[in-house]
C-alpha cells in the first residue's frame, strides 16, 4: 500500500504574500483535530538550499528551533509543538537542500542502481517518502504538511508537485488548504478578494484545487466576500474560513472553529469525530485566562537580535517571549516586555537604572562579541540590586563571567568563543568542537537536543522542576569551564545541575538573591501554552513577589 491505512493529509501552502500566519493556521487546524479526537502530527517544507536552519542569521530568519534530536530548523516546528503540545521530530522537517542532499548521496551509493536520476519523479518521491516515514512513524491519523512561501515561487513548485502526485493516487485520503490574504486598501477602503483569485489559479496551473480557504486579513469576512470567494476560486462557501487579525495566536483555533473548520475537514475526508478528546476546552480557559488577567508582569529582554531597519523582529526570540508568556498566564498576568538592546547599556551605563523598574530581567541565547559587555553590565547590575534573572544559554555563560570577574576576582576572565587568548577561559570549547571550528565545521555541529541533566537538591532549580533527572534541549559550542568550577564555586556560585555522562555544569545559581538561575540548556523550547515551563514559571513567581 502506498500509505498507512488511516492516515490523511493535508496540505498547506501560502498564497498572495508570506508571513501572514500560515504556521499559526497549520498549527491551530492540528490543535482542532487532536480536539476532536485524532492523533496529529505537522511537517516543515523550507524552499531554501540550506540543509537546516542552523547556520541563519536570526534577524533574516526568525528564531532558531532546536528539536528533541538535536535538528536546527524553522520556528513553525515550535509552533506546532506549542499548539500540539507534543514533540515534532527531525523526520517533520525538510528544506530543499535536505532533499536534494538525500539523492544525491544516495546516488552516489548506487541507490539508483544504476538509472538516470532526475529532478522529476526522483525529487518529489524523496518528499513523499519523507513525508510518508514521518506518518509511519508517529502513527498520525493526520499529517499537516506546511509548505513555506508562496504558490507561484519557483522553489515551491516541486513540493506542490509532491503534494499533486499524492492526491492522484489517493483522492479520498489527500486535502489542499490555502491561506490567503486579503487586503484592504487604505485609499479603497474595501477587502479585496482579487489576489486570492489569482493564488488559486497559481495552485490550479500546479495541478492543485484548493477544497479550503483560510482568508487571512485585517477584519472577518463578510458574506459578500465569502460568496465571490467562493465563485471565482471555485470552491463552496461553506469552505472559505474567515481569519482576521486577533490579539493572540492561541485564540486562533477557536477562531477557525467559529467557521466550522474542523467540520468541513472531517466531511470532506468522510469521518466523525472520534469525541474522546477534551474537545476545545482546555484552549477556552486558557482564553479566558489571557482576556482576563490580574495584573501585570514587567519582563525586559536584554539582546541584540531587534533591529532589521525599521522593524523590531520578536521572531528572533520568539520561543522565549512565548515561555514567558505561558509561565504569566499560568499566575493570571498580563505579560509586558520590554525588548532591551544590549549595545545602549555599553555606551550608557546610568541607563541601567530604567532596569529598576522591571519585575525581572532575561539574557537570551547568542552568538559573538557584539553586545556582549552590555549584557554582562546587565548581569551585574541585577544581580547587584536583586532583579530576578534569568540567564539562557549565551545568557548562562555571561552571568558565569560576569561572576568570574567580578566576584573572584578573576580579571578579563572571558568566553574563548570572543576572547581566544584570555587568561581566566571560564567559558570554553570542548576538545573535540576545536577540530570543527578549525576545519570550518559549523553546519549541525554544536551540541545540539536534549541531554539529560541531574538536579541538586536545595537548589532553586531543584525546587521548580520537583526532580532530580531532568532532559533539556542544547544548542551552543561552548560550556562553563571546569578547571574553574572550585574558585567559582568557592566564591559562592551554586552549580545546580550536571550533566553526568560528560560532567557538564548545565545551571548555576546564587543564593542570598531572589531569583538569578543560568541553563546552559534553552528551556524555552519546552514551554507549551497548555503546559508552562517549571523554570519559567519559578522566575515568574519571583517576578511577581518583587
Ligand atoms: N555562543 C554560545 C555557544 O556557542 C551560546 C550559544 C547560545 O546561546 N545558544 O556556546
Amino acid at each position: 500500500m502506498f500509505f498507512s491505512f488511516m492516515t490523511r493529509y493535508i496540505f498547506v501552502t501560502g498564497g498572495v504574500m508570506s508571513g501572514i500566519g500560515k504556521g499559526i493556521a497549520t498549527s491551530s487546524m492540528g490543535a482542532i483535530l487532536q480536539g476532536y479526537g485524532f492523533n496529529v502530527t505537522a511537517i516543515k517544507i523550507d524552499p531554501y538550499i540550506n540543509v537546516d536552519a542552523g547556520t541563519m542569521n536570526p534577524v533574516e530568519h526568525g528564531e532558531v528551533f532546536v528539536t528533541e534530536d538535536g535538528v536546527e530548523c524553522d520556528q513553525d516546528i515550535g509552533n506546532y509543538e506549542r499548539f500540539l503540545d507534543k514533540n515534532i521530530y527531525s523526520d517533520n522537517y525538510m528544506t530543499t537542500g535536505r532533499v536534494y542532499q538525500a539523492v544525491i548521496s544516495r546516488e552516489r551509493n548506487l541507490g539508483y542502481h544504476g538509472r538516470c536520476v532526475e529532478v522529476i519523479p526522483h525529487i518529489p518521491d524523496e518528499v513523499i517518502g519523507r513525508i510518508k516515514k514521518a506518518a509511519k512513524k508517529t502513527k498520525a491519523d493526520f499529517v499537516l504538511i506546511e509548505i513555506g512561501g508562496t504558490v507561484g515561487e519557483y522553489q515551491n513548485l516541486l513540493f506542490l508537485e509532491a503534494g499533486r502526485m499524492m492526491r492522484l493516487k489517493h483522492p479520498k485520503e489527500v486535502l489542499f488548504v490555502l491561506v490567503s490574504y486579503l487586503p484592504v486598501p487604505d485609499i479603497i477602503g474595501e477587502m479585496k478578494t482579487k489576489p486570492t483569485q489569482h493564488a488559486v489559479r497559481m495552485l490550479n496551473s500546479a495541478g492543485i484545487q484548493p477544497d479550503i480557504i483560510i482568508a487571512r486579513s485585517k477584519y472577518p469576512l463578510d458574506e459578500p466576500r465569502k460568496r465571490k470567494i467562493s465563485l471565482f476560486c471555485n470552491i463552496e462557501k461553506e469552505d472559505v474560513i474567515s481569519a482576521p487579525d486577533i490579539e493572540s495566536i492561541y485564540e486562533v483555533p477557536l477562531n477557525f472553529e467559529r467557521d466550522n473548520l474542523g467540520r468541513r475537514i472531517l466531511k470532506k475526508l468522510n469521518l466523525r469525530s472520534r469525541k474522546k478528546g477534551k474537545g476545545m476546552k482546555p484552549w477556552i480557559d486558557l482564553i479566558e485566562k489571557i482576556h482576563n488577567p490580574e495584573g501585570k508582569v514587567k519582563i525586559g529582554i536584554v539582546g541584540k537580535y531587534f533591529d532589521t531597519g525599521n522593524f523590531t523582529l520578536a521572531d528572533s526570540y520568539i520561543s522565549v517571549i512565548e515561555a514567558i508568556k505561558h509561565a504569566c498566564w499560568f499566575f493570571k498576568k498580563e505579560p509586558e516586555l520590554y525588548w532591551l538592546s544590549s549595545e545602549k547599556y555599553e555606551k550608557n551605563f546610568k541607563s541601567l537604572n530604567e532596569l529598576k523598574k522591571l519585575n525581572g530581567i532575561i539574557v537570551p541565547g547568542g552568538f559573538g562579541s557584539r553586545g556582549v559587555e552590555g549584557k554582562i553590565k546587565t548581569i551585574e547590575f541585577v544581580r547587584k540590586n536583586k532583579i530576578p534573572f534569568l540567564g539562557l544559554c549565551y545568557g548562562m555563560q555571561l552571568a558565569v563571567i560576569e561572576f568570574a570577574r567580578n566576584v573572584c576576582g578573576l580579571k578579563g576572565a572571558h568566553t574563548t568563543e570572543i576572547d581566544r587568548n584570555t587568561k581566566y577561559p571560564v567559558i570554553d570549547v570542548l576538545p573535540e568542537q576545536k577540530i570543527n571550528i578549525r576545519k570550518k565545521n559549523y553546519g549541525a555541529t554544536m551540541r545540539l537536543g536534549a541531554y539529560s541533566c541531574k538536579l541538586f537538591k536545595d537548589t532553586k532549580s531543584y525546587e521548580a522542576y520537583k526532580k532530580i533527572n531532568i532532559s533539556e534541549r542544547h544548542r551552543h559550542r561552548y560550556e562553563l569551564n571546569n578547571d574553574f568550577r572550585e574558585i567559582l564555586e568557592k566564591n559562592g556560585l551554586v552549580t545546580a545541575g550536571i550533566n553526568p555522562e560528560r560532567n557538564l555544569v548545565e545551571i548555576v545559581e546564587l543564593k542570598n538573591h531572589p531569583f538569578f538561575v543560568g541553563t546552559q540548556f534553552h528551556p524555552e523550547f519546552k514551554s507549551r501554552p497548555l503546559n508552562p515551563h517549571p523554570l519559567f514559571k519559578a522566575f515568574v513567581k519571583a517576578c511577581i513577589k518583587k
